[in-house]
Formats: structure tokens, C-alpha cells, sequence
């Protein structure tokens, strides 16, 4: 077993506005109040216009959840409008910033170039990178998703430096298994989280690898999440249709309960 502490992060993705949001992590606070946090760490990801009521929450309560956003923009300020930049998230004191979502991948146009530069901004800022690769259904039917997923994860970590490297943290989210209700086989899941520790370790080295944490992201619920992370390099997932669901999500998060 591996000494690498899960990340439960649920996405909320253009969900829940920000009065919906104080009660949705009030709920999740409650229902978490025993939990121990170095075992599972848990994590939000709602939309910008709701980060400043979570910050609020968790600063106040001393809640251990944390909370990131779902994009971050490539340059510190000036003329992108709707944007939101890395010292932007970072004043609210954001942990986390998911890069390369495939829903921004889809409808937004992010190349893996854009990845790159949201990554190396995130970490400029003190941010840490969820990187979200994947492959989807026609390349998965090709037989191509691990040579697919692992040159996402070449062209985001392109000349990034191993120190911002060990901390980061790469979805694994097959497109075919977002928001559809097809889960990924454990199997599966594991097939291609392996191969991208495995060229972590090519790319860096074998510890740098061994440290960094590598989630499954696609139809996660409550019922298949065990049998997800059982698998030795899976460590953790990016919930998104279930963590809208406050008693669902803590299920998932008590997946060792
Ligand atoms: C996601 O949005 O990252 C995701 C995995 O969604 P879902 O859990 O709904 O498939």
C-alpha cells in the first residue's frame, strides 16, 4: 500500500450558486465533523462566483475540507474578460485549480499548450494543479487511449520543474465515463493511472513518481468507489454529477468506513 493520502475533489462544475454552496459544505461539514483528515483529504471545487462563502466557511469553522477552483487563467491580470487569474484564487486562498478539464478541452478549445501554461501559472501562485486527462470514445475504441492520455500529460508538464512536479495531482478522466453513468472498469482505471506513473517516472524519476497522487475521474458513486480504489495506483477521484449530492459525496469520501 502506498503512503500517498487520497484526494476525494468534488467538481461541481456551473452548479450551485453561492447560497446553495454554504449550505451544500455546511452539510458536508457535518456529516464530516469525525473524520479524520490525514487518512482521506476532501476537497470542493465550486464555481468562482461561490469561492469567497466557502472561504468564508471553512476559515471560520475551521473546517478541514478544502477548496479549489474549476479553471484558472494562463496570465496574472489585464485584458482576458471572464477570466479569473492565479492571484485571484490565490488571495482566496485557494489549495487547488483543475487544468484541462475535458469540458474546457471540449467546448473552450484548451490545447495541451494552454494546459502547460495554466499548470506553470497555478503553480506561480501557489496553487496546486488538478490536470485532467483523458481519452474519449473513438480513441478508446482505437485501442489508442494510454499513447493518447500520456501525450496530454507530456504536452502539460512540458519543461516543468520536478520540484512543482511531485506535488501535482493528475485526473485520469476517460471522456466516454463523464456524466454518462459509464464507470470506467477498475481495471481500466488502473491500466491507465499506472502508465502515467510510469512516465512520471520517465519523465522525472521513479520517487518523484511513487509521490504523486493520480485520481480517477468518471461516474464515481458511492457503490463502484471501493472497488475504483482498491487498485494500487489509483489515489483518489473527481466526483462530479455525485458530489452535487451532499449524503452521496460523504459516502464516497467513507469509502473505507
Ligand atoms: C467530472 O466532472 O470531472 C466528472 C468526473 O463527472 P461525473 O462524476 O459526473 O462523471
Amino acid at each position: 500500500m502506498s503512503d500517498r493520502t487520497p484526494l476525494m475533489a468534488g467538481n461541481w462544475k456551473m452548479n450551485l450558486n453561492h447560497l446553495e454552496a454554504i449550505a451544500h459544505v455546511q452539510k458536508l461539514a457535518f456529516a464530516l465533523a469525525d473524520k479524520d483528515y490525514d487518512t482521506v483529504e476532501v476537497a470542493v471545487l465550486p464555481p468562482f462566483t461561490d469561492l469567497r462563502s466557502v472561504q468564508t466557511l471553512v476559515d471560520g469553522d475551521k473546517l478541514k475540507i478544502k477548496y479549489g477552483a474549476q479553471d484558472i487563467s494562463a496570465h496574472d491580470s489585464g485584458a482576458y474578460t471572464g477570466e479569473i487569474s492565479g492571484p485571484m484564487l490565490a488571495k482566496l486562498k485557494c489549495t487547488y485549480a483543475a487544468v484541462g478539464h475535458s469540458e474546457r478541452r471540449q467546448y473552450h478549445g484548451e490545447t495541451d499548450q494552454v494546459c502547460n501554461a495554466k499548470v506553470k501559472a497555478a503553480y506561480k501562485h501557489g496553487i496546486t494543479p488538478i490536470l485532467c486527462v483523458g481519452e474519449g470514445l473513438e480513441v478508446r475504441k482505437a485501442g489508442q487511449h494510454v499513447p493518447h492520455t500520456l501525450a496530454q500529460v507530456d504536452g502539460a508538464l512540458e519543461d516543468l520543474p520536478a520540484e512543482q512536479a511531485e506535488s501535482i495531482v493528475i485526473a485520469y478522466e476517460p471522456v466516454w465515463a463523464i456524466g454518462t453513468g459509464e464507470v470506467a472498469t477498475p481495471e481500466d482505471a488502473q491500466e491507465v493511472c499506472s502508465a502515467i506513473r510510469k512516465r512520471l517516472a520517465e519523465l522525472y524519476n521513479k520517487d518523484l513518481a511513487d509521490k504523486v497522487r493520480i485520481q480517477y475521474g468518471g461516474s464515481v458513486k458511492a457503490a463502484n468507489v471501493a472497488a475504483i480504489m482498491a487498485k494500487p495506483d489509483v489515489d483518489g477521484a473527481l466526483i462530479g454529477g455525485a458530489a452535487l449530492d451532499a449524503d452521496e459525496f460523504v459516502k464516497i469520501v467513507r469509502f473505507r468506513d
